[in-house]
């Protein structure tokens, strides 16, 4: 059996699975792979497929799997796993990053005091405390950044149609009550038909002025010009984002605001979790050999 890593992984995964069969990280090799690992950088698309005959397995080490044809998967018998509980914690911890560095101006003052500059009176931090966080989205990672603002002594109320109740936060039955009262909002949506483009010139109507948008779920559910728009009119004060319409960004419209915070799609990219990842890895190779 040959495994191939085609993305980043934990170092010592290699190792781990050698024991099922050759490892090799050469994506040439693609063509004799029987199992594949991905996160979301190789697009398992038809032609991905085509191109390897021997495919039986694809892994996708994170949550999302807007990466992987999946209809085409199904017709071709190739399994399908991801390794969606792994990530909830580190991807919280990246919202809750954002939403602190952006309301702090964590990237303004550093960047000012390597320029030799001291803009003090210029920046007003402001507090988590007392504060409204509306989650979009309250699934796993949703979930555990509301665990983490209740702390904080924030008040957390959330929108999820598939979601009735929850002990961390007040569900409301529309997206716009939660929009109509937040201070921060945070999307942890997925990427599919009803989600793409949801945050865009008439939602962004709905949120309460100055308030700052936190997004750790997919670019593609924020139209980003009409966001570009809000946030120089002041409409959204602060924007943090991870995520992109690629990875890289082709191109990036944020560049030239003060009040964005932004992350290479870090989100999932913690020590612990690539570790929690390749545990999870290693089981379901273990269940496909059996
Ligand atoms: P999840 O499936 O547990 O939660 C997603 C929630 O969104 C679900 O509860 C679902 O009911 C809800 N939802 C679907 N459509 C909705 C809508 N229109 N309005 C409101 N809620 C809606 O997934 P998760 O593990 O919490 O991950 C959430 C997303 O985070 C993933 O789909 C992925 O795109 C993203 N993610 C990003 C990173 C990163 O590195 N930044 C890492 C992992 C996951």
């Amino acid at each position: 059996m040959l495994i191939l890593i085609s993305d980043a992984f934990d170092k010592g995964l290699s190792g781990k699975l050698s024991k099922f069969g050759e490892v090799t990280d050469d994506k040439n090799r693609v063509n004799e792979a029987d199992v594949v690992l991905i996160r979301s950088k190789t697009k398992v698309t038809k032609e991905y497929m085509d191109a390897a005959p021997n495919l039986k397995l694809v892994i996708r080490g994170g949550v999302g799997l807007d990466n992987v044809d999946l209809e085409y998967a199904k017709e071709k018998g190739v399994a399908v796993h991801n390794t969606a509980d792994a990530s909830s914690i580190a991807v919280a911890e990246c919202a809750f990053t954002l939403m602190i560095g952006i309301t702090n101006h964590i990237g303004r003052a550093d960047s000012s005091m390597r320029n030799g500059q001291w803009i003090k009176k210029e920046l007003k931090r402001t507090e988590l405390y007392g504060k409204t966080l509306g989650i979009v989205g309250l699934g796993r990672i949703g979930t555990e950044l509301a665990k983490r603002a209740i702390a904080f002594g924030m008040t957390v109320i959330a929108f999820d149609p598939f979601v009735e109740s929850s002990d961390f936060a007040e569900m409301k039955s529309e997206m716009k009550d939660v929009l109509n009262v937040s201070d921060y909002v945070s999307l942890h949506l997925p990427l599919i038909d009803s989600t793409k483009g949801i945050i865009n010139s008439e939602t962004l109507k709905e949120f309460k002025d100055g308030a700052f948008l936190i997004n750790t779920g997919r670019g593609k559910t924020i139209n980003e010009e009409d966001l570009v728009d809000a946030l120089k009119s002041g409409k959204i004060a602060g924007f943090g984002n991870d995520v992109w319409y690629s990875d890289p960004p082709e191109t990036n419209p944020f560049t030239e605001l003060p009040n964005v915070l932004m992350m290479p799609h870090l989100g999932a990219s913690t020590k612990e979790n690539l570790l929690r990842i390749g545990d999870i890895v290693e089981n379901i190779i273990t269940e496909f050999v059996k």
